[in-house]
C-alpha cells in the first residue's frame, strides 16, 4: 500500500464510530466517548454556554468538509463516509438561527472552545421560521419573510430519541407557570449540532430545543418560532423563559453535569430563578415556599451566584430586558416575583423587573466585550463596577480567514502552525518580505475579483427577477436601461452589519455634494458595498436602510458616475465572508460609545483589510496610529447624552465631517502609493490576528469558569492567555 493510501485510510478511520452520533458527525469513537465522559462526569468539570443565538454555518466553516475536500474525497462505497459526503459536501447547510454580532460571536466561541479541548456544551432554542428572510425592494425598503427550513430536513443536525423509548424523539419537560400561578408543562425536543475541532479530536455539542410540537401548549410554539419574536411583551417574556428554564431539565436528561453557566447576554437568566427555587428547598425543605423569607433568598442567590458567569454585550437600552411587573404576575408563581421583587429592581423604571439587573447581580463573573465598554458598563451599573472587567471578543480565525489567504499563509514558512495558534503571526518577519506582501497583494485581487463578480451578476439577476417577481430591484443600476457593472480594482469601501440606528450605516451619506466633490477633484473611483438586515420590528432601522437605497442615484450622478453604492440583500455569514476579504477598507461609523465590541471588523483585519472606523468597542484597541487603519470622529468623553439613540444626539453633523476630512488620506494611500497600503494590511496580520481570535478569547473566560483541565489543554490556554490581557490591571 502506498503511504498515500494508507494515510487516506487512516483519515477514514476518523469518521468511524460505533455510536450513532460519532458516525452522524464525523467524530471518532474515542473521541466521543472522551468528551462525552467528561461532560457527564459526576465532577460537573464543564461549562454550559447558553445563548438565544447561535451562528455557525457549515457552509462558511466545518472541518470535517474541510478534510474531505481536502483529501479530494468526493464519493464513497462506504456507507458512513457517503453519508458524511452528502451531509457535508452538498449545501447550503444554514441554520437560519442566528440575527447579527451575538449569535455568530457564539458561533465562533464554540469553535474555539473545540479547538482548544475546553469541557464546553452549548444550549440554544431551535426556531422554525429562523431569523426572517430579506428582501429589499427600492420603492418599499425591506421587506421580511418567515424563513422557511426544516430541521427534519437539514442534514447536520440529529434529532435525539428517548432512550427509554426507543424510535421516538426525546421530550425533556419544561415548567411553566401561566395565568395567575397555574402550573403547565411545556415540551420541547432536542436537535445536537456538534462544533467539532479542526482536527476532529474534540467537539462542542449545541442543544437546540425545538418547542413546535403538538404536546406544547399553542402559546409556547409560536413564541418558539422566530428568534427575537418581539411582536408582544409576553411573547419575547416566554421565549426568554423558554431559554432559561430548559436548561437544568435538558441537562438532567442528558446526564450533563456542568457545574458553571456562562450566560451569553442576559436572555437566559430564568435559569438563575430555578437554582434559587432549588437551593431553598433543600435548605429549607418543602415547605420552602411559604416559609422562605428576604433573607434566605439572598443567601440563596449568593451561593447560586457561584455558577454564573455573565457576559453583557451592549450599552443599548433595548439589548436589556425590561417586563412589566404587572405582566409578570400574570405569568410566574408567587415566589418567582419575590424572588424578582428582590434581584431585579430597577430604579429608573420602578413598575418593571429588569433582567439585566438579576443577571448583573447573580454571578461571579460578568464581563463587557470591550476595554471602552468595560468603562461605559461600569458608569452604567455603578453598584457592580468592581466586578465588571473586560474580556474583549475575538473572531474564530480558521472561520474567517478567506480560503486563498489561508492557502498562502500555510504555504509560508515562518507562519507553520498558525491554524493551531494564531499567536504565531506576533513574531512573523513579514513586514520585508517581499514574496509575501506580492502574494498578499494577488490574493486580496482575487478576493476583490470574486466579490465583485458576485455583486455584477447579483444586479442582473436582480434586473431578470424584475419580470418574474413583484420586487422592484433593490439596486437602482438594476434599473437603468444601460448595464452599469461595478469595476475591479477600483477601491471598495465595505460596511454590513445590523441595522440599527446608532449604527448609523447612512453617515458617509450625510452630505453628498462634499463627498462627491472629493472624489471628482481627484477622478478617484469608489465602490460602496452595503448589507445587512433590520430587526422586523425596528423601524427606525428600516428607514436607514432605505435611505441607503434613496442615496444610490444621487451620489451616482453627482459623483459622475465615480461613486456606485450598492445594496446586497439577505446578509448572512456567507455574504459577511466574501465581503471583509473582498473590500480594500471595511467602515464602521457607529455613535461611540454603542458599539460595545463589534466583530465584523475584526473578520476584515485578520485578513488584512484595514479599518475606517470611529474609536468604538474593539478599534480602541486594535487601531495603532499609521499603522493598521483610520480613525474618526467623536472622541471625546463618555457624557450624559452620550449612551441615547435619540436623532439629536447622533452626532451625524460632526462626524461625517470628520469623515470627510480623512477620506483624501485614504484615498491617496490606496491610489497613490500601493506599498504602503499593502503594509497596512502586513500590520493587521501582525499586531491584530493574534489579539482579535477567539482562542485567546476562550483562554480568558476559562481563567473566570474554575475548570480543572488537564495539563496539555492547561498549557495550551496558558499560551494563549499570554497573547494579550483584556484586562490590563488584573493580577493573575
Ligand atoms: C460578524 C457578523 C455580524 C457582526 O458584525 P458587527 O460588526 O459586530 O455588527 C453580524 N452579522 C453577520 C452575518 C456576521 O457575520
Amino acid at each position: 500500500m502506498t503511504a498515500e493510501k494508507a494515510q487516506h485510510n487512516k483519515n477514514i478511520e476518523k469518521f468511524h464510530c460505533s455510536s450513532k452520533f460519532g458516525s452522524f458527525f464525523g467524530v471518532s469513537q474515542q473521541v466521543f466517548d472522551s468528551v462525552w465522559d467528561r461532560l457527564t462526569s459526576p465532577d460537573g468539570n464543564s461549562v454550559a454556554y447558553v445563548s438565544m443565538e447561535i451562528g455557525a454555518d457549515p457552509d462558511v466553516f466545518h472541518p470535517v468538509k474541510t478534510i474531505l475536500q481536502q483529501q479530494k474525497i468526493r464519493k464513497s462505497s462506504d456507507k458512513e463516509l457517503q453519508q458524511l459526503l452528502t451531509k457535508y459536501l452538498s449545501g447550503p447547510r444554514k441554520i437560519p438561527n442566528y440575527s447579527g454580532g451575538l449569535g455568530v460571536l457564539a458561533g465562533d466561541t464554540l469553535k474555539s472552545f473545540a479547538d482548544t479541548h475546553i469541557p464546553v456544551l452549548a444550549v440554544s432554542l431551535l426556531y422554525r421560521e429562523g431569523y426572517f428572510s430579506q428582501f429589499v425592494d427600492s420603492e418599499v425598503g425591506q421587506i421580511d419573510q418567515a424563513t422557511s427550513w426544516s430541521p427534519e430536513d437539514t442534514p447536520t443536525l440529529f434529532k435525539l430519541t428517548d432512550p427509554e423509548n426507543p424510535g421516538h424523539p426525546l421530550e425533556i419537560t419544561v415548567p411553566f407557570y401561566n395565568e395567575y400561578d397555574h402550573h403547565t408543562e411545556a415540551k420541547a425536543q432536542v436537535w445536537m449540532k456538534l462544533e467539532v475541532s479542526e482536527k476532529l479530536d474534540y467537539f462542542v455539542p449545541e442543544f437546540l430545543l425545538d418547542y413546535a410540537i403538538p404536546s406544547s401548549p399553542p402559546w409556547v410554539r409560536e413564541a418558539g418560532l422566530r428568534l427575537y419574536n418581539a411582536t408582544s411583551a409576553i411573547m419575547k417574556a416566554n421565549q426568554r423563559r423558554m431559554l432559561g428554564t430548559a436548561i437544568l431539565p435538558l441537562m438532567q436528561a442528558l446526564g450533563l453535569t456542568a457545574q458553571t453557566i456562562h450566560l451569553n447576554e442576559q436572555h437566559g437568566v430564568a435559569v438563575t430563578l430555578q437554582l434559587i427555587l432549588r437551593h431553598l428547598e433543600k435548605t429549607l425543605g418543602p415547605a420552602y415556599r411559604v416559609e422562605m423569607t428576604d433573607a434566605d433568598i439572598l443567601a440563596a442567590a449568593q451561593k447560586v451566584a457561584q455558577k454564573i458567569v455573565y457576559t453583557i454585550h451592549t450599552p443599548v437600552k433595548a439589548g436589556h430586558d425590561r417586563f412589566d411587573r404587572s405582566l409578570y404576575t400574570g405569568i410566574s408563581q408567587d415566589t418567582c416575583q419575590q424572588i424578582l421583587n428582590l434581584l431585579a429592581t430597577d430604579e429608573e423604571s420602578p413598575s418593571q423587573y429588569n433582567f439585566t439587573a438579576l443577571a448583573m447581580r447573580v454571578n461571579r463573573a460578568v464581563n463587557s466585550v470591550s476595554r471602552l465598554h468595560r468603562d461605559v458598563t461600569r458608569r452604567q451599573f455603578p453598584d457592580f463596577a468592581e466586578k465588571i472587567t473586560a474580556i474583549t471578543n475575538g473572531v474564530h480565525h480558521l472561520t474567517w480567514i478567506s480560503e486563498r489567504r489561508a492557502k498562502l499563509f500555510d504555504t509560508t514558512t515562518t507562519l507553520a502552525g498558525w491554524r493551531d495558534d494564531p499567536g504565531v503571526f506576533t513574531h512573523a518577519l513579514l513586514t520585508h518580505d517581499k514574496g509575501f506582501c506580492k502574494q498578499l497583494a494577488a490574493v486580496w485581487q482575487q478576493d476583490n475579483q470574486v466579490l465583485i463578480r458576485y455583486i455584477n451578476n447579483m444586479l442582473i439577476s436582480h434586473r431578470n427577477q424584475m419580470i418574474e417577481t413583484w420586487i422592484n430591484p433593490p439596486n437602482y443600476f438594476s434599473h437603468l436601461h444601460d448595464v452599469v457593472e461595478l469595476s475591479e480594482n477600483v477601491f471598495t469601501i465595505g460596511f454590513a452589519r445590523r441595522f440599527s440606528t446608532y449604527k448609523r450605516a447612512d453617515l458617509i451619506f450625510d452630505n453628498i455634494a462634499t463627498l462627491s466633490d472629493i472624489l471628482l477633484e481627484n477622478n478617484w473611483k469608489v465602490n460602496f458595498v452595503f448589507a445587512g438586515k433590520a430587526h422586523p420590528q425596528d423601524e427606525p432601522g428600516k428607514t436607514v436602510l432605505k435611505l441607503i437605497l434613496d442615496k444610490q442615484e444621487e451620489l451616482y450622478k453627482r459623483s459622475n458616475g465615480l461613486a456606485k453604492l450598492v445594496f446586497i440583500p439577505g446578509y448572512d455569514m456567507k455574504i459577511a465572508k466574501m465581503m471583509v476579504a473582498g473590500v480594500h477598507t471595511w467602515l464602521n461609523s457607529p455613535k461611540r460609545p454603542l458599539e460595545a465590541s463589534g466583530t465584523s471588523g475584526m473578520k476584515a483585519a485578520i485578513n488584512g483589510v484595514p479599518n475606517l472606523s470611529v474609536m468604538d468597542g474593539w478599534w480602541v484597541e486594535g487601531y495603532h496610529e499609521g499603522k493598521t487603519g483610520w480613525k474618526f470622529g467623536y472622541e471625546g468623553p463618555i457624557q450624559e447624552d452620550s449612551l441615547s439613540e435619540d436623532p439629536a444626539t447622533l452626532l451625524y453633523k460632526e462626524d461625517s465631517r470628520s469623515f470627510y476630512e480623512l477620506l483624501p488620506k485614504v484615498l491617496t494611500l490606496f491610489y497613490e502609493q500601493q506599498d504602503k497600503y499593502l503594509q497596512l494590511a502586513i500590520n493587521n496580520l501582525l499586531l491584530n490576528i493574534p489579539i482579535f481570535n477567539t482562542h485567546r478569547m476562550a483562554a480568558e473566560y476559562v481563567r473566570k469558569y474554575n475548570l480543572d483541565l488537564n495539563e496539555e489543554t492547561a498549557s495550551r490556554i496558558t499560551g494563549f492567555q499570554r497573547l494579550y490581557r483584556s484586562e490590563p490591571a488584573e493580577k493573575h
